[in-house]
């Protein structure tokens, strides 16, 4: 049987996370980012919703500025708590938000800005936190895809006043779909709790069947299993030419809002014990990885910020131009080694999101969607199969 390495790296279950532990998933984050308490969410779009809320109420402000290039789900979460997505160009070659065009998007109508810690590299935030000041809006770190990465000796998502993680398949730690909402001001972490308590019900439907998905995971979250519930309806999707589905970008608008129950957070809690070791196997892993990749002329591997460190669920480049990407895609994408895209869009290019921005100028995040792909990094991504996809990359940049 041929195996299937997943596009990011996932910490995977075991079946003892499933015995009852006693653990509470609450009490194991906040220990493991350091801070009194978290708050945890049935996903990082729904504590996304919470934090808006929570930002909104008291104030007359009504616009919200994101990256030009992220999850389509963060606008989304936007337009469901009444707010207006601005977007914001990135920088040339990177995803953080561009200075100039953010002094640009922000003014007296700004809540709040939501820098992006992308695929676990962390995002530049001096720039933000001095515009959000200078603007009187609040920072929303936007940490879903990078849960135990650390911004000058701190988690990522306490430099600005509101943090959130997702928990769902494929960032990391996963109980299926979940979120978590960190905030440094013990003040702001009283107003979340009440916000919570007042707009996000139980519901027995959606945490059975989160549960159920979970124990679906568990099971098809190994190399072999992977190629049913992963890599055959993507390799379908790529050949039908639906690159949105292929992703997983297929977002609708409804965003399910319920409270999670003790027992899925207590399996979570369980796996957040291996979580420190396998972020560290990662980045041991991913260092001489990047390396690899740097030497290859014409490539541009992402880094953190200074005072950064990140965690590496894969490996972000850009490529000299699309076609050279897509060359590389066409060979490797689908191909079993973890090479991918990540959203395929900038947020205006999706036609379900592109009546929120009409004639939004935003050519880097454009360009960044055009040239970027990612390189897994399971621990599953031998070193001769991620040698592979060296050579094939180097071999279309050369040719280019
Ligand atoms: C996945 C993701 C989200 C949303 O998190 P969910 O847990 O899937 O709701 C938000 N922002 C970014 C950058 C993401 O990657």
């Amino acid at each position: 049987m041929k195996k299937e390495v997943p596009p990011t790296a996932g910490l995977p279950l075991h079946w003892r996370d499933f015995l009852p532990s006693g653990k509470t998933l609450e009490q194991g984050l906040a220990a493991f980012l350091g801070l009194p308490e978290v708050q945890v969410e049935c996903s990082g779009t729904a504590a996304l919703v919470v934090a808006l809320t929570t930002l909104k109420q008291g104030s007359t402000r009504t616009s919200v500025v994101i990256p030009a290039y992220t999850c389509p789900l963060v606008p989304i979460a936007i337009v469901h708590c009444g707010l207006k997505p601005v977007l914001c160009d990135l920088q040339p070659d990177h995803f953080d938000l561009c200075p100039q065009s953010l002094t640009q998007v922000c003014n007296a109508d700004t809540l709040a800005i939501i820098p992006t810690h992308l695929g676990g590299r962390v995002a530049d935030l001096a720039p933000v936190l001095a515009t959000a000041r200078q603007v009187g809006a609040y920072v929303v770190e936007d940490a879903a895809q990078a849960l135990g990465a650390e911004w000058l000796g701190k988690s990522v998502g306490l430099a600005g006043d509101i943090g959130f993680f997702s928990l769902a398949v494929g960032k990391g730690l996963s109980i299926f779909e979940g979120g978590v909402l960190v905030a440094r001001d013990a003040s702001m972490r009283q107003r979340l709790r009440t916000t919570s308590a007042g707009i996000v019900p139980g519901s027995p439907y959606w945490e059975t069947r989160r549960l159920i998905e979970l124990i679906g995971y568990a099971m098809f979250y190994h190399p072999l299993g992977l190629r049913y519930v992963y890599g055959n309806p993507l390799r379908s999707a790529i050949k039908r030419g639906w690159l949105v589905e292929a992703v997983g970008d297929d977002f609708g608008f409804d965003i399910p809002l319920h409270r999670v129950g003790r027992y899925r957070k207590s399996i979570g809690a369980n796996a957040l014990s291996r979580l420190p070791q396998f972020l560290q196997q990662l980045a041991t892993q991913a260092a001489p990885r990047q390396a690899q990749l740097q030497a290859i002329p014409g490539l541009h591997v992402l880094e953190d910020t200074p005072g950064g460190q990140g965690t590496w669920p894969y490996l972000m480049l850009t490529l000299p131009d699309q076609l050279a990407r897509d060359a590389a895609l066409h060979q490797l994408w689908g191909a079993g080694l973890g090479v991918s895209r990540l959203f395929i869009h900038a947020l205006p290019d999706y036609d379900y999101l592109r009546h929120l921005f009409r004639d939004a100028a935003v050519p880097n995040a454009r360009e960044f969607a055009a040239r970027m792909l990612t390189i897994s990094n399971s621990p599953w991504l031998q070193q001769d199969e991620f040698n592979q996809s060296c050579s094939g990359i180097a071999a279309v940049v050369v040719r280019d």
